[in-house]
């Protein structure tokens, strides 16, 4: 299966159209995309290294991290692939890469991702979100602020989490706003390219318009959903996001 990539040409499509061409085209679709020659853990493992051996440690390395975490390499794995490299590479860059390695293996293992998230916050995660289970990819958790005159929900995605593509429909008014609170996450409307979210983001969204939020691969996230009053209001729920799209996003 062809790995899909845009970052190249989401960031450097107008500026350097042939590098990002060669970036998602080339790297991606074809190289990191032959499986049956070397599989992506494999590729994952060689990337890591190389990029750990220059002493970059930048966000393209936390991206690649956290591939590496999704093509199945294990905590105590990466740990011995720092080891053995930092002989080789150079005993600081393995310092700087640990730094990186441990908080994106943080998560799901040890379980104390979500009490730092708690931390960063001033209103609580709250209880899983089982009501809408259905509706998401990943735990999400829900904090009723406000029941009353305007609704006021903390929502808190897991790393990975997000809704399915969903629309708040109205016959007039209606719609919701996003507050963002803590960590990092992704928002998109159908047709449009996603937009990364951090804490003091503000995101409108209007009667009608399909679209889906949650968190990044390899952060906690929390905003808060403002419900806005309208006439006829009611919520559509559509297709998950598909993990080839998300995976795509970094
Ligand atoms: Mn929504």
């Amino acid at each position: 299966m062809a790995v899909k990539q845009t970052a190249g040409r989401d960031s450097l499509g107008q500026f350097a159209p042939e590098f990002a061409r060669l970036n998602d085209d080339v790297l991606f679709g074809e190289v990191w995309s032959r499986e049956e020659a070397l599989g992506l853990r494999d590729r994952s493992l060689v990337t890591v290294v190389a990029l750990m051996a220059q002493g970059l440690v930048d966000e393209s390395f936390r991206y690649h991290l956290t591939t590496a975490k999704h093509n199945g390499i294990t905590r105590g794995e990466i740990a011995e692939i720092l080891t053995h490299a930092a002989f080789y590479a150079g005993w600081p860059k393995a310092w700087a890469a640990f730094r990186m390695a441990k908080d994106v293996w943080a998560d799901g293992e040890g379980g104390d991702g979500k009490a730092r998230h708690q931390r960063e916050m001033v209103f609580p995660i709250g209880a899983p979100n089982d009501a809408y289970a259905q509706y998401f990819v990943g735990q999400s958790y829900l904090a009723p602020l406000s029941t009353s005159q305007v609704g006021v929900y903390n929502v808190t995605f897991e790393p990975g989490c997000r809704n399915n593509w969903h629309i708040h429909h109205a016959k007039s008014g209606g719609g919701q706003v996003l507050l963002c609170l803590a960590g990092r996450g992704w928002y998109q409307e159908e047709g449009k390219a996603a937009r990364e979210l951090r804490p003091g983001d503000v995101v409108n969204i209007p009667a009608g318009v399909k679209h889906w939020h949650g968190a990044a691969a390899d952060s906690w996230f929390s905003h808060l959903a403002l419900e806005v009053p309208g006439e006829e209001t009611r919520n559509e729920w559509c297709e998950p996001v598909s993990e080839a799209q998300y995976r795509a996003l970094g």
